[in-house]
């Protein structure tokens, strides 16, 4: 996103004719800004055009709709039109499509989609927000009938008629990021026996390949069959209206139905005709107010590129949040405010057969991928609230922050509870330039019930805090087949018996005080045991006797994924 100069006023207060500000698309970005904008100046013509035959939709619903979890279609309806224009005197035109902008006439076409008929409509303003559309990669079979998008309510209409039609019992996922594993959760929730292909060696891309392990393993666990690090290659059709989905490995996957959920792309048709800069990630360029190249024209949500605040790339991220906000931003500065959208740091949770996945700024491998390379990392396996308190729930938690200031860029973290609550306070800290140390300062809820005096967000940040002030020394797994260092395991002998790092020795950390002697002084010494917490104290026993020793941060829980990951020996 280009920072541009603020915008000049555009208030229509004391003019005679009306501004008039024409929205296309009316679900996120487009109705927050149209109702946004009415409860900022009365004196604006607003309307807004949508080729489907909803606005306002809960398009994040729409998995749970498949599911038959949200029963009620109408549900789904956050707003309807005639609420637009008795509530906002916004004028709302569903069932049709813009199809061409005329900058220097300010002037948009559209298509009445119910007569086929085209007109024009003149605009002082206008928003583009026609969100972004699923990926249908040019591949065999992908328009067969019975392979589906996840989009608009219509399409998920159809799949639960089809479903119903053909009493559906096999589904094949292909993509396995957000809305893909939404589908198969409500998949499954209808019984069906679901199959998932991810072209990717993991699934959830936002994650950094050791965290989408415990994933994996769930999903697997929960009879998922798991095609991970295998494409699409097409869709074949058998008699009787069945597919078979055939993988890049030849891998013949039978389905009564296919959803593909491999990524959405902006849609940038209309802005590109119109001449509007589109940037390198392929969505419009637009300031730090919403406004594109053309000083009459703003736009939001997911069609835009957005500024990464942690990263410092521009990107897309097409999620809800972002895109409501930027309508809202969008709809201040058409009012003449001064407001600017903050940027992204990607914050994203999801919900998938009872395990929940979230993460908020940079993983490591973005970091890398911009080169960014002063930061750390420490891994932590806490209890979702205290342990003496039945049903506690481990967390698997990395926490990634620079050196050596230690502001955090990032945070991922998977588990059966309390996941999205340590993220959604380790993103506000981002939001607002946070460091470890205000993480491991962070005075959070505490009863036994909901979490610790010590609460997982907290102990991220002291083992953070240990790292950056030299307490603790943490070595980094994946130097695991590079290092000469010798690997001590201080767990109990019937533990480290269990499994542990190859070319570990065993001293646990009850022994360690008599017999530290028996360790050389002369070379590095890494520490594991089951998640960290033995290894930091034994670290700092022998830092404190002159030895080079360093914890293998998050223990031979963490060498578990990393090596399941295919990242370790
Ligand atoms: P959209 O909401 O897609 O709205 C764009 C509208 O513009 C559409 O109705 C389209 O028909 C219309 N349009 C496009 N072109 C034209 C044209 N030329 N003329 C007229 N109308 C046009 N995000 C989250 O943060 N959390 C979630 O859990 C989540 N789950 C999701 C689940 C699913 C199945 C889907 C599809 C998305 C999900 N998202 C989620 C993403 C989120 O819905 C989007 O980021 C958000 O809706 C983007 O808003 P938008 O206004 O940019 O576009």
């Amino acid at each position: 996103m280009s920072h541009q100069a603020n915008p000049q006023p555009t208030s229509s207060q004391n003019r005679s004719i009306p501004r008039r500000v024409l929205i296309v698309g009316g679900v996120a970005g487009g109705a927050s800004c149209a109702a946004r904008l009415r409860r900022l100046d009365e004196s604006v013509e607003i309307a807004v055009f949508d080729r489907g035959p909803y606005v306002s939709f809960a398009n994040c619903g729409l998995p749970y709709y498949v599911g038959n979890v949200i029963v009620d279609e109408r549900a789904l309806l956050v707003a309807s039109p005639e609420l637009f224009r008795a509530r906002f005197n916004v004028e709302v035109q569903t069932e049709t499509e813009v199809t061409g902008i005329d900058r220097r006439a300010r002037t948009i076409t559209v298509r009445d989609g119910r007569t086929g008929t085209s007109r024009t409509e003149r605009y002082d303003v206008l928003v583009l927000a026609p969100g972004a559309a699923p990926i249908r990669p040019p591949l065999p079979g992908v328009d067969l009938p019975g392979v589906f998008a996840v989009r608009t309510i219509p399409d998920s209409r159809r799949i639960r008629t089809w479903m119903a039609e053909r009493r559906a019992t096999t589904a094949v996922v292909v993509g396995g990021g957000f809305i893909g594993l939404e589908m198969l959760e409500n998949l499954i929730h209808r019984e069906l026996s679901v199959a998932l292909l991810e072209k990717l060696p993991q699934l959830m891309p936002p994650l950094d390949p050791e965290m989408a392990v415990p994933l994996m393993e769930h999903l697997a666990a929960k009879g998922v069959r798991l095609h991970v690090g295998d494409g699409l290659a097409r869709i074949e059709a058998r008699e009787g209206g069945s597919l078979v989905v055939v993988a890049e490995s030849g891998a013949r996957l039978p389905a009564d139905l296919v959803i593909l959920a491999i990524g959405v792309r902006p849609e940038t048709t209309l802005a590109k005709d119109a001449g509007l800069h589109i940037g390198p990630r392929g969505g419009i360029v637009v300031d730090a107010q919403m406004r594109t190249s053309d000083p009459h024209v703003w736009a939001v949500g997911d069609v835009v590129e957005v500024h990464d605040v942690v990263t410092g790339q521009d990107t897309v991220l097409p999620l809800a949040g972002p895109a409501n906000r930027q309508g809202r931003v969008a709809a201040e500065s058409i009012a003449g405010r001064a407001t600017h959208f903050r940027g992204v740091q990607a914050t994203a949770v999801v919900g998938v057969l009872g395990l929940t996945v979230a993460s908020t700024g940079a993983s490591e491998k973005g970091l890398r991928r911009v080169g960014v390379t002063n930061f750390q990392k420490v891994y932590l396996h806490p209890g979702h609230h205290a342990g003496y308190y039945p049903g506690a729930r481990r967390i698997h938690l990395k926490l990634l922050f620079s050196v050596p200031d230690g502001r955090i860029l990032g945070a991922q973290a998977v588990g059966l509870e309390g996941v999205e609550k340590r993220i959604d306070v380790i993103a506000t800290a981002i939001q607002f330039h946070g460091t470890v140390h205000d993480l491991a300062e962070a005075e959070l809820c505490y009863a036994p019930q909901f979490g610790a005096a010590k609460d997982p967000v907290n102990l991220a940040g002291m083992l953070a805090a240990n790292v950056l002030n030299g307490d603790m020394p943490v070595a980094d797994w994946l130097e695991l087949a590079r290092t000469d260092a010798l690997l001590v395991d201080v767990r109990e002998p019937e533990e480290f018996a269990g499994g542990h790092v190859p070319h570990a020795i065993n001293l646990p950390l009850s022994q360690l005080r008599r017999r530290y002697g028996e360790l050389p002084k002369d070379r590095d010494l890494w520490i594991c045991c089951r998640v960290g917490q033995r290894a930091y104290y034994a670290t700092r026993f022998l830092a404190q006797h002159g030895y080079r020793a360093r914890n293998l941060s998050g223990g031979y829980t963490t060498y578990e994924a990393f090596r399941a990951a295919g990242l370790v020996p």
